[in-house]
């Protein structure tokens, strides 16, 4: 049975995130032949409603007020929630990002309804849509089917392949009116972190130091090998904790989850808090001079050796195959 699905659109630095197209994409399968709906909310967001569709969505949703400007829960879910009144869709689909995590249980609370949270994959097996989300921090994966009521669902950045964009596609856009009543929270200023370029958690590649790295100048050849690979530089609790660097960069447990089709492991023993959030990287490569190290388990390829000798050997190599 066809459905109609909305997909949130976020945007960055007034640009929209990979991971949107990312729902686009998983919004499609849930539709099943449907409506797929792209709703952006902010103050001036319109022009940006062609990208999603050229990403596949059918039709674009705007709900632009000034007091969108910033995100809020707040005031992104009284506007949301006027969409779905309007649209009454059978899913809606968000990225699994700081604003989704905020924003989904608010508006599943308000509906009354379910939330798979953080789907890796969405399939649909025997005309049922099925979404494979992990368990137990990664260790396992189960897979959920909403028998009855609402796909409500936040997708995994970097794990749903983003339909090819056709710049010959076109839909309606239009605007959906909220009176946004006054806000609790507001945002007087934001004070960003420089994040030296590529976003962590949509970044394909990642260069992970741990430890092993001893100092916050150790991370300098990490980062060269990043900026030649066009990657991140993501850490250990270890390197965190040792002030090795900014706890923004942490990946684990109690840091980010990634998913990037390259993570190389530097320094890092592999502790189970760690894997937690980086054993689903599609190819892991770990450098440690330990052979025993926990982390060539869950490596790919290992190279047991000094980091401060391997890496500036990797970055000459990889600078030749890019020449
Ligand atoms: P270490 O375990 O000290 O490992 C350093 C490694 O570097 C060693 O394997 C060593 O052989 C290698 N090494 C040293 N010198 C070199 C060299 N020159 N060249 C190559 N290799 C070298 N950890 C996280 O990462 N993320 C989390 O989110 C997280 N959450 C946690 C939550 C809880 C509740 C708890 C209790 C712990 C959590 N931890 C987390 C901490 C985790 O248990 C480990 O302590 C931490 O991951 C260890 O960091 P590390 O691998 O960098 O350091």
């Amino acid at each position: 049975m066809s459905k109609k699905v909305l997909v949130l659109g976020e945007t960055r630095a007034g640009q929209l995130r990979n991971v949107s197209f990312e729902a686009v994409a998983a919004g499609k399968t849930a539709a099943q032949g449907g409506e797929v709906i792209g709703v952006l909310i902010g103050d001036a967001v319109s022009s940006l409603a062609e990208e999603m569709i050229q990403h596949g969505a059918d039709r674009v949703l705007t709900v632009e007020d000034e007091k969108l400007g910033q995100y809020t829960s707040d005031g992104f879910a009284q506007a949301l929630m006027a969409v779905i009144e309007q649209e009454q869709p059978d899913g809606i689909l968000f990225g699994h990002t700081a604003l989704g995590k905020d924003l989904s249980p608010k508006i599943a609370a308000k509906l009354n309804t379910g939330l798979i949270s953080d789907a890796t994959a969405i399939n649909e097996e025997n005309g049922e849509i099925v979404f494979t989300r992990p368990i137990y921090s990664g260790k396992a994966f189960e897979k959920v089917v909403v028998e009855d009521g609402l796909l409500f669902a936040t997708v995994r950045p970097n794990n749903i392949e983003p339909l090819q964009k056709d710049e010959t596609r076109s839909g309606d856009v239009s605007s959906v009116s909220a009176s946004i009543k006054d806000l609790r929270t507001i945002i007087q200023d934001v004070v960003r972190k420089s994040t030296d370029g590529v976003d962590l958690s949509e970044a394909k590649v990642i260069i992970a130091g741990g430890r092993g790295v001893k100092s916050e100048e150790g991370f300098q050849p990490l980062k060269e090998l990043a900026d030649v690979l066009g990657g991140a530089v993501g850490a250990s609790r270890g390197a965190c904790d040792a002030d090795y660097c900014d706890y923004s960069l942490q990946i684990g447990q109690t840091g980010k989850v990634v998913t990037p089709d390259l993570y190389i492991a530097c320094g890092i023993s592999g502790a189970i808090q760690h894997l937690a959030g980086m054993s689903n990287s599609k190819v892991i490569v770990a450098i440690n001079k330990d052979p025993e190290a926990d982390i060539f388990k869950v490596a790919d390829y290992g190279i047991v050796g000094d980091l401060f000798e391997v890496i500036p050997m990797l970055t000459e190599e990889f600078k030749k195959v890019k020449a």
